[in-house]
């Protein structure tokens, strides 16, 4: 029997304040589509350098029941992001638009014990805790800064080295200022 053809299809809101609450426990896959513009993610506005309306992020997500021997099937879930923000540029220190076009993979399990035991190797595949009120709109967040350029650059022969990039006590500065991605992800995988 396969499950994917007996269990109903939840349609998720493409609402933002709908995606903070899903019920990722009932016995349905889900599907959804919508956008999300950069002030609906503070997190992802905190980071972006200028915010233009027409900037946010396509995204889609869908679920299938994926069979695994000796235990019950695991959900899958496939996300999909495609959009686009303004972040400094290091090399002229301008606004300059970075396009993302992102596809991840979860395997949604209900407990950290589960996802600790999860092949760490398993990059394709990374586990998701998800529960009855699971914000999936943070999940999404996480993605996007996640997929942030470490050293955002306009094309190479876009635009000239801002005269200050070349000072030391500027560099600092600059660094400085904004967080290191690094840091973003120990923060969130302490959360
Ligand atoms: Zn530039």
């Amino acid at each position: 029997m396969n499950r994917n053809q007996v269990l109903p299809q939840f349609e998720l809101s493409a609402e933002p304040s709908a995606l903070k609450r899903v019920d990722f426990c009932a016995p349905q896959s889900y599907k959804g589509a919508g956008f999300l513009s950069i002030p609906d993610m503070p997190r992802v506005a905190e980071e972006a350098s200028a915010i233009i309306a027409s900037d946010g992020f396509d995204w889609l997500v869908q679920t299938h029941f994926e069979d695994s021997p000796g235990s019950e099937p695991h959900q899958v879930l496939d996300l999909d992001l495609k959009g686009r923000l303004h972040l400094i540029c290091q090399r002229c220190l301008q606004d300059c638009a970075v396009e993302l076009d992102e596809k991840r993979r979860f395997i949604l399990v209900l407990t950290e014990e589960e996802a600790d035991a999860y092949p760490i190797e398993d990059e394709e595949l990374e586990p998701l805790v998800v529960n009855q009120h699971f914000n999936l709109l943070e999940t999404i967040e996480d993605e996007i800064l996640l997929s942030l350029p470490l050293i955002p650059k306009h094309p190479d022969g876009f635009c000239e080295p801002h005269a200050s990039t070349f000072s030391d006590d500027v560099g600092t500065e600059v660094s400085d200022e904004r967080e290191n991605p690094f840091n973003i992800l120990k923060n969130m995988k302490k959360n």
